[in-house]
């Protein structure tokens, strides 16, 4: 009888937090009023790996109920193998959604285990591809009043910022005139030389994508996400080829395969991914493939804590997108989380792992 291998996991723990918001937020397509975060530990020779997702709480059932059993006993080292054993085990439970959310907030735990067990940054362990990675400040929602709306903006532009991203799309499509002057009013704010990018959140129909599309171009819009729903490939190359700015998509995507359909359909001109959502930290390295095959770049969608040592290291990289609500949420639950300097996320390679752990002050939003 052989002794079990030094680095067997032997730990799995989840939590739940539940952050409220000071006031209800909107998109194109969307309202909501808290933040969910749903962690993982997972632990293997006196070290812990420390994964989350910004999914509903169900993330935690699937955790313990499918994927516990399956992560308990590997190897920590084996972070690929205990992946793919993870996707095998939900075969019946289905991928998309809370599922690859799941798989995800474990895949990060695994890989922030190994990059402790072995004394290194997670970024050093992927394979550094770059010092520091660019981020854009991401909020700017159509509930917002137009004070509030510029404030946000401006602030990130304050603080160093140089790209920032504003939610069209309001009430489904339905009021494509107010998101044509609130870019204007915003543009007029921020002035000429700050990257501006709009969100649609596959609100508008595809000609109201490309009449916006094409009135944002003397106001210096550079990126259009999700003009038509992330579903309709053949409307997302229609306003592809219609517009100047970049059309990117990509953040309802959990796997591989939806990714692979996304650039053979030459929908998008960046890919977006997701590791909090695709399954981890081991899917997006492969998204970010599929994405270098087709000569793109991907873009790392919100979670900045989650995406900076991976997006670290991509050749193929766009920026980070530093999402509003995940950045206050991060602040109030985890320490570590690094601020961006001069519009960029440094890893600090001095530090194991990821470098972000639950604070012990994240107990009371802790739901579950
Ligand atoms: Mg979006």
């Amino acid at each position: 009888v052989s002794d079990p291998p030094a680095d067997r996991i032997d730990l799995v723990e989840t939590a739940v937090y539940r952050i409220p918001l000071e006031e209800p937020e909107s998109d194109g397509t969307l309202t909501w009023d808290h933040t969910t975060v749903v962690t993982v530990r997972v632990g293997a020779a006196d070290h812990t790996g420390l994964g989350l997702t910004y999914g509903p709480a169900a993330c935690r059932s699937v955790v313990e109920d499918v994927l516990a059993d399956v992560v308990r006993g590997r190897r920590a080292s084996d972070v690929v193998g205990t992946w793919t054993a993870m996707v095998r085990a939900v075969r019946n439970a289905g991928r998309p959604g809370v599922v690859s959310m799941a798989i995800a907030a474990v895949d990060i735990a695994l890989w922030d285990l190994k990059a402790k067990l072995a004394g290194v940054a997670l970024a050093t362990l992927l394979g550094r591809a770059r010092d520091e990675v660019p981020v854009y400040g991401s909020g700017g929602f159509t509930s917002l009043d137009d004070r509030a709306l510029v404030a946000q903006l401006d602030g990130w532009v304050g603080d160093g910022i140089p790209r920032v991203k504003m939610k069209i799309g309001t009430g489904w499509g339905a009021d494509p005139e107010r998101d044509l002057e609130r870019i204007a009013m915003v543009r007029e704010a921020i002035g000429p030389h700050v990257e501006l990018f709009v969100d649609a959140n596959g609100g508008y129909t595809r000609k109201t994508a490309i009449r916006v599309g094409r009135a944002v171009r003397p106001m210096g819009v550079t990126w259009f996400e999700e003009p038509v729903s992330s579903d309709d490939l053949d409307g997302l190359r229609e306003v592809r080829a219609a517009v100047d700015a970049d059309v990117a998509a990509g953040e309802y995507g959990y796997d591989v395969a939806y990714f692979q359909h996304l650039c053979a359909a030459h929908a998008v001109d960046v890919v977006q991914a997701d590791v909090t959502r695709c399954a981890g930290i081991t899917e997006w390295l492969r998204i970010a493939a599929i994405a270098a095959g087709r000569n793109l770049e991907i873009s790392a969608h919100c979670a900045p804590a989650m995406h900076a040592h991976l997006a670290a290291a991509v050749p193929n990289l766009r920026h980070v997108e530093y999402f509003a609500d995940h950045v206050r949420a991060d602040r109030l639950l985890l320490d570590g989380v690094l601020e961006p300097i001069a519009g960029a996320l440094v890893p600090d390679l001095a530090r194991p792992g990821h470098g972000v752990s639950v604070s012990t002050s994240a107990d009371r939003y802790r739901c579950a």
